[in-house]
């Protein structure tokens, strides 16, 4: 299957170009404090380990308005300062090292205070999103449409570009934002009908890990898988690195994106020789931090799995107490059952390091 991603205007978060058919950015919120500098500059290092390309940082009052200045010169990452109506707020932003403002020019006041925003916007190249929530949509489109369609998330967002356009400023990229999958799938479709500017998917409050990335898997590779999206997150109740996880394993899973260990794990079954579930799971998270892309594949058993592990770069199938140890499906040495995970990561360790030194850039 082919992606045709739909063509959309480009715009820069930072280093990182978005919309105009650039790789499908994966951004994330960190869950810390923003006034407390230092736990908040340690969230994003260890998120941008994982594969954060984007984080918002939420800013609530003038004290994290400053504060989002200093970690920006920490970060190793861009940040986009997330601004509901204060316009004050934005602008003391605005002062100091940011990359994006979220901010939704129809809640801000009037066409005075937009302009002061854009201006500032405009002449240091900072892009502004524009967020729909349908939990929060103004109160005659609620009136108009009896409750928040995916049409009237639409019209939202289009009044709020509007201000901006007024201004003509174009550096834009939009979100809409719903709890549920199919009016997520629909606001995002129609809003792509509408306008080419680039969109920032994703399902709002998804729920807890397995629940939110099932909806956001389903809601994100259906909309992806059509062409639309320039930059997702996966909204989860839980650890935020595992927001970004969850987004490099859709992108990868639908050939947009490729980045790290990719584990081909067995399902299991009573033909199984050794722990396939236990390794599996460790080894995945202990090769998190790995960027190199590579494919490793853990087989209970020989009957299947050497064949099925043929197309991974390295990998083990269960035998009875050992583990058969192969390498672009050739069979290299038998191995201890109970060695076999310090086994693989040494060797996806070794391959690394090779890597490395070949200047092999993933
Ligand atoms: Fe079963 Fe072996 Fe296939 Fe795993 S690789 S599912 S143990 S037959």
């Amino acid at each position: 299957m082919k992606i045709n991603r739909k063509k959309t205007r480009r715009i820069n978060v930072g280093s990182v170009p978005i919309g105009d058919g650039a790789p499908v950015a994966i951004q994330s919120m960190t869950t810390t404090d923003t006034r407390d500098i230092e736990a908040t500059v340690s969230q994003i290092e260890s998120l941008a380990t994982v594969g954060c390309e984007i984080i918002r940082l939420a800013v609530v009052d003038m004290e994290a308005a400053e504060a989002v200045g200093k970690i920006r010169l920490r970060s190793p990452i861009p940040i986009v300062a997330d601004i509901h109506f204060d316009y004050h707020l934005a602008l003391k932003v605005l002062d100091g090292a940011i990359d994006a403002v979220r901010i939704n020019p129809g809640n801000i006041g009037n066409q005075n205070k937009v302009r002061a925003i854009v201006d500032r916007c405009r002449d240091r190249g900072i892009p502004i999103r524009i967020g729909v929530n349908a939990g929060s949509l103004e109160n005659d489109l609620l009136e108009r449409y009896g409750h928040p369609t995916p049409e009237a998330m639409v019209e939202s967002a289009l009044g709020h570009v509007h201000l901006l356009e007024k201004e003509n400023f174009h550096d834009i990229k939009i979100s809409l934002k719903a709890s549920n999958v199919p009016d997520t799938i629909d606001a995002y479709t129609l809003m792509s009908e509408r306008c080419d500017y680039p969109l920032h998917i994703g399902v709002s409050e998804a729920g807890p890990l397995l629940s939110g990335t099932v909806k956001s898997s389903v809601g994100l590779g259906y909309l992806l898988a059509n062409g639309i999206g320039d930059t997702i997150r996966v909204s989860l109740a839980a650890d935020p690195a595992e927001e970004v996880k969850v987004a490099w394993g859709i992108l990868k899973s639908l050939g947009l994106r490729s980045r790290g260990v990719n584990i081909i794990a067995c399902p299991t079954c009573g033909r199984l020789e050794i722990d396939v579930v236990g390794i599996a799971q460790r080894v995945e998270e202990r090769l998190a931090h790995i960027s190199e892309t590579m494919d490793v594949s853990i087989l209970g058993c020989v009957v299947n799995g050497i064949g099925e592990g043929k197309e991974a770069d390295l990998g083990i199938a269960g035998g009875q107490g050992v583990g058969i140890y192969f390498e672009n499906g050739e069979v290299v040495k038998k191995i201890k059952d109970v060695e076999i995970e310090e086994f693989i990561i040494a060797k996806v360790e070794e391959r690394v390091e090779k890597m490395r030194k070949e200047g092999i850039d993933p």
